[in-house]
């Protein structure tokens, strides 16, 4: 990472928010115009209250009511006053103090042990730790991610909004572990737990969709739609169509790695053959990398990449989403392996528009759900990501 330590690009993050498909009730309205107003000083500040009220549509009186409020609950700052050539006194400039909170995000899906992060609203990393995994899983897993999380909340130095959490598995509600059999987690109300022990709110999301949120959250190009791999344990995916995450029914959308892509494939330990996870899983792509001379590696990287193309491009079709962004280490996402697998889903989906299907290779793993389960957070205590 160069520079500062930041979780994505802030000026990016701070403009793109997460639909939503809850309904607002008249009397929600206040709370529906605070949260605007500090959307709009969130992503546009510094303000003035004149230019706050023209560029929310909020009324001049509202803005200033609302502004006074946020202002004395530490989330905006007066920082200075703005020069301009009319006469009459300077206007007060508002912006979000980006220190009022503290947000922790943790990431358990990297193998060897559980990450952490404490940052500032706008996702600078103000301190990292992590804590080997050991082996652990069940209720000693739990112990040792709660451990975790008590120690970044004691390092924060100042107060927490809220506790994100990226894990593998099945997740219910942005709460429950339906099922992590790498953790073996079967039904555990993990938000409840975090919160139980550390008296905050906990928002759980599966690895996949964490990574998503993250690639959306980091795009360049501010795509609305996108799919995101993620070649962690096995294949997750997580898909977002118009800003939204779309999470299926029993949220089990874009757990893809049991999908049979080789009837007559290898064996997996659900029953099936050639399911996606045992053909592209990084571990099983290793495997097979060093049992092959040097100059047949490439060979089986295409392969895989192939394989991955070629299941990903009916999700494709079906949602018309023209991009995906694949997240994986780099012995395994190789310029062969994506090239593969660009290959692939370009000979298989028309594309719908006049740009070409995207298929590339993002980096940073970690980062990208520590950034997409911020996000979390972020929207659903301040209504902002
Ligand atoms: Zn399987």
């Amino acid at each position: 990472m160069t520079g500062a330590d930041r979780l994505g690009d802030p000026g990016r993050s701070a403009l793109r928010r997460l639909r939503t498909t809850q309904r607002i009730v008249p009397q929600q309205a206040r709370e529906q115009n605070r949260t605007l107003l500090l959307q709009t000083v969130f992503a546009e500040g510094p303000l003035s209250r004149a230019e706050l009220a023209r560029r929310s549509g909020i009324s001049a009186v509202s803005v200033s009511d609302l502004a006074g409020e946020l202002v004395e609950s530490g989330l905006l700052v007066e920082t200075g006053t703005q020069r301009h050539s009319g006469a009459g006194k300077p206007a007060v400039l508002l912006s979000v103090r980006e220190d009022a909170f503290r947000i922790v995000a943790l990431h358990l899906s990297d193998a060897v042990r559980f990450i952490g992060v404490v940052t500032d609203l706008r996702g600078t990393v103000l301190h990292r730790a992590s804590v080997p995994i050991d082996g652990r899983v069940g209720e000693e897993a739990i112990e040792a991610l709660l451990g975790l999380a008590q120690q970044l909340v004691d390092a924060a130095e100042g107060p927490v909004l809220g506790i994100g959490i990226g894990t593998p598995g099945i997740v219910v509600d942005r709460r429950i572990v339906r099922r992590a059999d790498v953790r073996r987690w079967f039904d555990l109300d993990l938000a409840a737990r975090v919160t139980e022990r550390l008296g905050l709110p906990a928002y759980i999301e599966n690895d996949g969709n964490a990574a998503a949120l993250g690639m959306y959250t980091h795009d360049p190009e501010g795509r609305a739609s996108l799919l995101g791999i993620l070649l962690t344990y096995g294949v997750g995916a997580g898909l977002i169509v118009g800003g939204a995450l779309v999470e299926g029914d029993r949220f089990a959308a874009g757990e893809i790695g049991h999908l049979s892509v080789q009837p007559d494939g290898p064996l997996c330990d659900c029953g099936r053959r050639g399911c996606l996870q045992r053909l592209v899983d990084t571990a099983r792509v290793r495997e097979r990398l060093a049992a092959v001379p040097e100059q047949e590696r490439d060979g089986v990287l295409a392969e895989a990449g192939a394989v991955l193309g070629t299941a990903i491009a009916p999700m494709l079709a079906v949602t018309g989403v023209g991009s995906v962004f694949v997240s994986g280490p780099d012995d395994v996402v190789t310029g062969t392996f994506l090239g593969a697998c660009r290959d692939a889903v370009r000979a298989r989906v028309q594309p719908s528009g006049e740009d070409e299907l995207v298929v590339e290779a993002v980096h940073d793993i970690e980062d990208l759900v520590l950034v997409g389960v911020s996000a979390l957070v972020l929207e659903a205590r301040l209504g902002l990501a």
